[in-house]
């Protein structure tokens, strides 16, 4: 049995229980079962952390599966960022395995059951098997075709397979009950006519499986013991063991289905349809780009696998369906960055500042520590000089006592600098700052361990010495959605809810150590928030993309 500290959520609970009946450790064994028409959002990370989750807690293997049965929306571009999405994760699969891989098998069986008349090739329109198929009250109506002889059935199956039957002119259906309470039973399509290429087994087959004729079948072959899905899949869960029970043997292993609640995050679509749309139409500029809520997208704006996996750790699995506010997201995200992101001084918004006691053309790199959470991560040094620049909003000429930043008359230290006191302003002829003149205590030097480094004043501000600065480009993400539910609101549309300002570009100057930073690396910008090096980075012209304020500021946005 697993041992573990938390107490067991549902899922947990199902498996225990069926250990202590008649399943073997060795025999359990998950999936995660993707299907590659788009890349993972965050909601699909749910359903990793969850099945991967479970082969660590209980040593089992988990396969990854791509439920590659519907050539119209597949590509192998899919397939690529899903493996590579997961891997990023942390996550190692068993075995990479299709589901392609088992059209052969699949037909097989399907020719098996046209033998034992559980299946007929209906000749109707989709519209009239549509028709037909009644309500959850009415029982539906048998089709024409439904008591074709094995013999035409077979034979008319064949054609289908090899591409000489139209596309719309027939499909395989499960002979089960019209009359049926579910009406998944009342005869379900098993196999529609595509004459489309697939992205892996080319122009071979031109029949291909529905989901509920290929995904339990799938399961079986790879002899997984708990297949999780989502609610919605509830209705099918008889359909599913209704077609096991067909291809399966008496005392084989088969495969379970069990349902778990989607998880759907705050001012984000989770589809990947409607993400697709977005890619589409040039609202954003591809699938990872750091306002998507796909884990590509995730990755690029600087969230790291820790904070991510720990984000759907921390909301567990459910069994109803419910909004997480994107807030938990972005905590989770600076709870980690906190730990690992390097500290360094960047300043967005510059207002120049003179310290007019400094000697002209000096300069001193003086010790900074690199991350104050984490010892080992050392000391660098930053270059200071007579000139530097400031934030503006770290600057008053007057202010009331409460403001503890910079004004005139009064000292603050810098950090890891000195200690400065604001004399006087320069302003232009529309009454705007240009310059701050300072004067600073030349013993105040922070660390050096002086009675007048050791002085207390209210506050520190962050800088960055002008002639040393490294100009970068900093994009500014905010949501993407105005809206909560931006698909949940009635007879409006996702698209009118895009948040115009969810991105900013502005000119940072940040501290020259920096040059050297690698795409990806996550970063500190002290007072600011956490920033990553973005992949349009270059030497001439660095990108960091912002990955969360240090604060949540929606919240107060909002009032
Ligand atoms: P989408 O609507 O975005 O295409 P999907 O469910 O069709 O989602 P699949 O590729 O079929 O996407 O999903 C793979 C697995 O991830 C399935 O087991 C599915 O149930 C699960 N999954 C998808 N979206 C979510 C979500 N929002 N929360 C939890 N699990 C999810
Ligand atoms: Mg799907």
């Amino acid at each position: 049995m697993a041992e573990g500290k938390k107490s067991l959520n549902f899922i947990e609970q199902i498996i225990e229980e069926d250990l202590s009946k008649d399943y073997k450790q060795e025999e359990l064994k998950f999936r995660f079962p993707p299907e590659p028409n788009g890349y993972l959002h965050i909601g699909h990370a749910s359903s990793i952390c969850l099945n991967f989750g479970l082969g660590e807690r209980y040593d089992a293997p988990v396969n990854l599966r791509f439920d590659d049965t519907n050539p119209m929306k597949e590509e192998q571009e899919y397939v690529d960022a899903i493996k590579k999405d997961v891997e990023w994760l942390g996550f190692k699969w068993a075995k990479e395995c299709y589901a392609s891989d088992y059209f052969q098998q699949l037909y097989d069986w399907a020719v098996e059951m046209i033998k034992n008349s559980d299946a007929y090739v209906d000749s109707q329109t989709s519209e009239e098997i549509a028709e037909q198929k009644g309500t959850p009250t009415e029982p539906g109506k048998e089709s024409p075709y439904r008591n074709r002889s094995v013999g035409e059935n077979l034979a008319l199956f064949e054609q289908m397979k090899n591409g000489e039957t139209p596309e719309r002119g027939h499909v395989l259906r499960a002979k089960i009950d019209m009359a049926s309470p579910n009406m998944l039973m009342r005869d379900p399509v098993m196999y529609r006519c595509l004459h489309k290429s697939h992205h892996r087994t080319g122009n071979d087959w031109m029949i291909y499986p529905m989901y509920d004729w290929a995904h339990g079948q799938s399961d079986f072959i790879e002899g997984v013991s708990h297949s999780f899905c989502t609610l919605e899949f509830l209705p099918h869960r008889e359909l599913y063991n209704w077609f096991v029970e067909k291809v399966s043997k008496p005392g084989d292993f088969k495969p379970k289905q069990r349902e778990f609640a989607r998880r759907n995050l705050s001012h984000t679509v989770v589809s990947k349809r409607k993400l697709l749309q977005l890619v589409e139409k040039g609202i954003v500029d591809s699938w990872d780009d750091p306002r998507m809520p796909t884990i590509s997208g995730l990755r690029r704006r600087g969230y790291t696998p820790a904070s991510i996996r720990k984000f759907a750790d921390s909301i567990g699995v459910g069994k109803r369906e419910n909004l997480i506010d994107v807030a938990h997201l972005e905590f989770c995200a600076r709870e980690d960055l906190n730990k690992v992101a390097p500290r360094v001084m960047a300043v967005l918004d510059p207002v120049k500042l003179v310290i007019t006691n400094y000697p002209e053309g000096e300069e001193e790199w003086l010790e900074a520590e690199n991350n104050p959470e984490d010892e080992s991560a050392g000391s660098r040094k930053i270059p200071f000089s007579r000139e530097i620049y400031i934030e503006k909003e770290d600057f008053k000429e007057e202010a009331n006592r409460k403001f503890f930043r910079l004004t005139l008359g009064k000292e603050v230290r810098l950090k890891n600098a000195y200690i400065i006191k604001g004399e006087s302003v320069v302003k232009d002829d529309n009454g705007n700052i240009t310059e701050i003149h300072c004067t600073y205590d030349p013993k105040s030097k922070s660390g050096s361990g002086t009675e007048e480094s050791l002085r207390k004043v209210k506050g520190t501000l962050h800088w960055v010495s002008i002639k040393h600065a490294l100009e970068a480009e900093i994009r500014l993400y905010d949501r993407l959605f105005t809206e909560e539910v931006p698909d949940g609101i009635k007879d409006k549309d996702y698209l009118d809810f895009i948040n115009p300002d969810s991105l900013q570009i502005t000119t940072g100057y940040l501290e020259p150590g920096l040059k050297n930073a690698e795409i990806g690396e996550n970063v500190q910008f002290q007072r600011i928030g956490y920033f990553c090096v973005d992949k349009d980075s270059t030497t001439a012209k660095p990108v960091f993309n912002r990955t969360v304020s240090l604060r949540d500021s929606w919240a107060k946005k909002k009032k």
